[in-house]
């Protein structure tokens, strides 16, 4: 009874695995055909100076209107994009709708300082810096407005590839920060060599920056560690006056969240900050 039981179990298990195995692979299908047939949108968060109610700079954040699931987050699907390879072709396409889009709002009176496009380091390869600026010109794109959003990992892979491709944009003028910064484990003395002019701090340590005293003092020290290395500070997911407030006081000159902004089409972008 038991063996029958547990093979139960197992099989059930293993229905279960192959299910969704199978429903990864089918997604990982209509994430190709998306791919191709350009399902994709994007959308647009305003960065803030403390006490400014008008963004001067805005992270670019796609959006996958899936057909019968509904909005997929970025969470689950840029993984399966980059496991499959598709991450590049999706990733040029993001940075060509995020140049063309800035460049429009600028024609029609929005001038903003810098755009960020979020980058993940399956899409660094010896033609990257080639295949951004060449997107760059295009559409007359100043690089110097763009930033380029990586994970501590890459910036400090130590891999040369990827330091060529780096320094090869930054020669150009296009900046980096690091994103989700705090959750990765980057050494300080690599951080004074790394090309970054933006940390970001991440927001778990912003949603319990008044519960928990560590997490106060993280954001304190990252805030101090990077004024000290002339890097500017972002903080991501700010959803109250209490937590900006916080953060503003402990010299962070980019407020980005909720509680400033939610991310919205361009159009709307538009419409509201000019
Ligand atoms: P991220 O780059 O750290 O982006 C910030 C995420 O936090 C976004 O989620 C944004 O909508 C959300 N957020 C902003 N403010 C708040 C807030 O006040 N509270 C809360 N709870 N959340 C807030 P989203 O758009 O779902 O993106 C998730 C992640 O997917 C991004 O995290 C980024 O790592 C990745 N991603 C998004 N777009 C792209 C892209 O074009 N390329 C690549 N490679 N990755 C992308
Ligand atoms: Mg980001
Ligand atoms: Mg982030
Ligand atoms: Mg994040």
């Amino acid at each position: 009874h038991a063996k029958a039981l547990g093979r139960n179990r197992s099989c059930r298990y293993s229905e279960a695995l192959s299910a969704h195995k199978s429903s990864q692979l089918s997604l990982e299908q209509d994430l190709r055909d998306a791919v191709e047939n350009e399902e994709f949108s994007l959308e647009y968060q305003g960065q803030f100076r403390p006490g400014e109610d008008k963004p001067r700079r805005v992270e670019t954040l796609i959006r996958w209107p899936h057909d019968e699931r509904g909005q997929i987050s970025p969470h689950e699907f840029i993984p399966l994009a980059e496991s499959s390879g598709l991450i590049r072709e999706l990733g040029f396409w993001v940075l060509r709708r995020a140049c063309a889009e800035f460049m429009r709002w600028r024609q029609n009176g929005l001038l903003l300082e810098k755009i960020a496009v979020n980058v993940s380091a399956m899409q660094i390869n010896s033609r990257f810096a080639d295949t951004v600026e060449a997107i760059m010109k295009e559409s007359d794109f100043q690089p110097e407005w763009l930033e380029l959003e990586v994970t501590e990992s890459l910036m400090m892979s130590g891999m040369t590839e990827v330091n060529n491709q780096i320094h090869q944009l930054r020669a150009l003028g296009v900046e980096f920060s690091i994103d989700d910064f705090g959750t990765g484990y980057s050494s300080l003395s690599k951080l004074k060599e790394m090309p970054v002019s933006v940390l970001k701090i991440d927001r778990s340590f912003v949603r319990n920056i008044h519960d928990q005293d560590n997490d106060y003092e993280i954001a304190r020290a990252i805030v101090a560690m990077a004024s000290s290395l002339n890097i500017q500070v972002v903080a991501e997911g700010v959803e109250n006056d209490e937590q900006g407030k916080t953060l503003s006081d402990l010299g962070c000159q980019w407020l980005q969240g909720f509680r400033y902004a939610r991310p919205m089409a361009g159009d709307d972008f538009l419409r509201q900050y000019s």
